[in-house]
């Protein structure tokens, strides 16, 4: 089977998105699958994600960041590569996608986790409701075009050595009249959860800004980066950059203790991924102790004080 992986080497987690698709091959077991990485590009790339496969061609195009101008410039490629099945990742990726199975007569789902791919159909796993369900769907029709889910693993590694890249001219791109005016959002950073070795998740039970502002002095002793659940950030009591779950930044840290937080998949979606997950409530039902390798029922500002006071 053919796979063209598409990517923007322009963005600030441009590394970031390369890992999540290699995740999203892991998964779907298609790393001995041949791979062709399509790259937007402003310059020639000097350096690479290494990709979970056998990476063959790498095509670069220039072509401003205008949806309308990189679907056109996809439809050519896709018409002159003719793969089976094209990942995407992002937001924008999202949006490709969809555009570009409309556009060749082919099929396209958004933040797919894994796929089984065979001659004749595409199966794909994807959280739905608010991450309540994970739903399986047949897609029929190929091309199929699929973003894959953020699933907060590492940045894939840069690929050593020279790397060789073929440019894809693009024949005369149509004209878009009817946007009349476009500008970029500005580039988002990679979120410092991201990178986070030890992460403090910290819920509503948190219970006060005054609380908050002690609970990141006890991160801090912790070695740990905070973050929090939505209702924190949404009492401003700590900064948007921190949210965890669906709405915000997932992650993948060795150990995530997350206290004062109920569990609900909106915001366990963030979490799931860290190696240890160590839940503290004062609640002995609360939905969190199902998802908490290490469960502790108990005051959190009480049980946080005596764990920064032993490590
Ligand atoms: C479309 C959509 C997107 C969403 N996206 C997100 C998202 O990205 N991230 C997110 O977090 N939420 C998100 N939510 C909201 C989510 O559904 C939950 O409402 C939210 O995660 C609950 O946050 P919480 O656990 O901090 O608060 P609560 O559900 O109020 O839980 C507080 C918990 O703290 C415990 N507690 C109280 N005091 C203490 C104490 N002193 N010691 C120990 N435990 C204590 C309580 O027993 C309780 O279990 C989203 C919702 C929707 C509809």
């Amino acid at each position: 089977m053919n796979i063209a992986v598409i990517l923007d080497a322009d963005i600030a987690d441009f590394y970031v998105q390369a890992g999540q698709i290699n995740r999203f091959l892991q998964l779907s077991e298609l790393s001995a699958e041949s791979l062709e990485l399509w790259l937007f590009s402003r310059e020639t790339p000097q350096s690479l994600p290494r990709l979970e496969g056998k990476l063959g061609q790498i095509r670069w195009v220039a072509a401003s960041r205008l949806a309308e101008v990189r679907l056109a410039v996809l439809e050519q490629m896709q018409q002159a590569f003719a793969p089976q099945l094209l990942l995407f990742a992002g937001d924008e990726g999202g949006e490709l996608a969809t555009r570009l199975a409309c556009r060749s007569a082919g099929a396209a789902c958004c933040a797919v986790e894994q796929a089984q791919v065979s001659a004749d159909q595409c199966r794909v796993t994807k959280a739905t409701y608010s991450n309540h369900l994970s739903a399986e769907l047949m897609m029929a029709r190929a091309p199929w075009c699929l973003s894959v889910a953020r699933n907060g693993v590492a940045s894939a590694e840069i690929l050593p050595g020279p790397v060789f890249v073929e440019r894809f001219q693009p024949a005369e791109l149509p004209e878009a009249p009817w946007v009349l005016a476009s500008t970029s959002a500005p580039a988002q950073q990679v979120s410092p959860l991201n990178q986070a070795r030890y992460v403090l998740a910290i819920g509503e039970g948190a219970g006060s800004i005054q609380n908050v502002a002690h609970l990141q002095q006890l991160a801090t002793r912790l070695g740990a980066e905070l973050a929090a659940s939505r209702p924190v950030v949404m009492n401003a009591w700590c900064e948007m950059d921190r949210l965890l779950g669906m709405s915000g930044a997932i992650i993948a840290p060795e150990v995530c203790i997350a206290a004062g937080a109920s569990g609900a998949p909106a915001f366990i979606m963030g979490i799931r991924h860290s190696k240890l997950i160590v839940a503290v409530n004062q609640d002995p039902q609360a939905a969190i102790f199902a998802q908490a390798d290490v469960g502790i029922v108990g005051d959190m500002h009480e049980v946080l004080e005596a764990l920064a006071n032993v490590l």
